[in-house]
């Protein structure tokens, strides 16, 4: 079996406007690895969404791949062009293959259905054929598992739920039916700390005792220290840096990755220490020339404002863009 579950291949997405053509994501490579938890992390606006969107060829409006594949190594062994998908092998591919979590738990769940027709229906949908005692079995058995109380649950509305139990929902809903990949988009957002912890772990759990590879979103960059196996840095609808999430936060060596974790306040650190990164995020219709963090880079050098670096790729696999560590007349240092 591959190693990778997903192959995003020199994928870059446009959405085309009526005077201009904005490029979100710029000639992404980038691999998911099997049974292992991959985050990508940026700001908003950096173009996490709208590739991990491509995964499931649900980009939204006006947005299209003008450039590369998607390709999904499937765990029975089959390989999977997602571009190439007729709209109802998407319709499958969509929650049996790959399934999602929302940020917002609230606006995902039908307001007006309880949590067992809700399961019902997509059940039903997907052509699973259960008798009704086995569809509740299902139904209960993720709830539970979930750490729902399911009996109780199952017959309730999402307004009779909380905030975190109803993203707990959401979760049972995403392995409803048994996926191999699961997309979460900031799945804690909207939560109390303490919550968002217990669905952190919630995660872990899935991810080791179901082995589920996940695709996580966030802005968060500790939420990823603790939760996550690879770290794809994002910037600019570019991947910056990637690599595993020991090595990325040992030697802390993109730029715009060390801007990212010296912002972030830590419980046992000083206040003061915690520094912003200078400037604003891009404008992703008018983008600074050569490196797209030049800006804001306290590391530019004058190449950094004339040439894009290049991909420089180790041999474990993990990458970085800089100048800083490319070699001969690259080498901005
Ligand atoms: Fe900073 Fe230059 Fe590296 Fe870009 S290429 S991150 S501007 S040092």
């Amino acid at each position: 079996m591959k190693e990778n579950i997903v192959e995003f291949k020199n994928i870059s997405i446009d959405y085309p406007m009526k005077k201009y053509t904005l490029r979100a994501v710029n000639n992404v490579s980038l691999n998911v690895k099997r049974g292992k938890i991959t985050a990508l992390v940026g700001e908003s606006g950096s173009g996490k969404t709208t590739l991990s969107s491509s995964l499931i060829r649900c980009i939204s409006e006006p947005g299209i791949i003008a450039e590369g594949e998607v390709i999904f190594n499937s765990n029975d062994g089959s390989l999977i062009n997602v571009e190439k998908l007729k709209e109802k092998e998407l319709r499958s591919f969509r929650w049996e293959k790959v399934s999602m979590v929302f940020q917002a738990a609230q606006s995902a769940l039908n307001p007006v259905l309880t949590v067992r027709q809700q399961f019902y229906e997509t059940l039903d949908e997907h052509g699973i054929k259960l008798t009704k005692e086995e569809k509740e079995a299902k139904c209960l058995k993720i709830l539970d598992f979930v750490k729902l109380d399911s009996k109780r649950v199952i017959d309730c509305y999402p307004h009779e739920l909380s905030g975190g139990m109803k993203q707990r929902v959401m979760i049972a809903f995403s392995l409803l039916l048994d996926p191999e990949v699961i997309i979460l988009d900031e799945p804690t957002t909207a939560l109390d700390v303490i919550t968002q912890h217990y669905i952190f772990n919630l995660l872990k759990e899935i991810n080791k005792t179901m082995n589920i590879s996940m695709l996580l979103m966030t802005h968060d960059i500790s939420v990823v220290a603790s939760f996550a196996d690879y770290i794809a840095v994002m910037y600019g609808g570019r991947v910056m840096e990637y690599g595993s999430v020991e090595e990325v936060f040992k030697n802390k060596l993109h730029p715009y990755t060390k801007g990212l974790i010296n912002a972030t306040p830590s419980i046992i650190g000083n206040i003061d220490d915690v520094r912003p990164i200078d400037g604003r995020p891009p404008n992703m219709l008018d983008l600074p020339k050569g490196c797209v963090f030049s800006d804001r880079c306290p590391f530019a050098k004058d190449i950094c404002k004339e040439k894009e670096p290049e991909t420089l790729y180790k041999e474990d696999g993990s990458f970085i863009k800089c100048h800083l560590f490319l070699g001969g007349e690259d080498n901005g240092k």
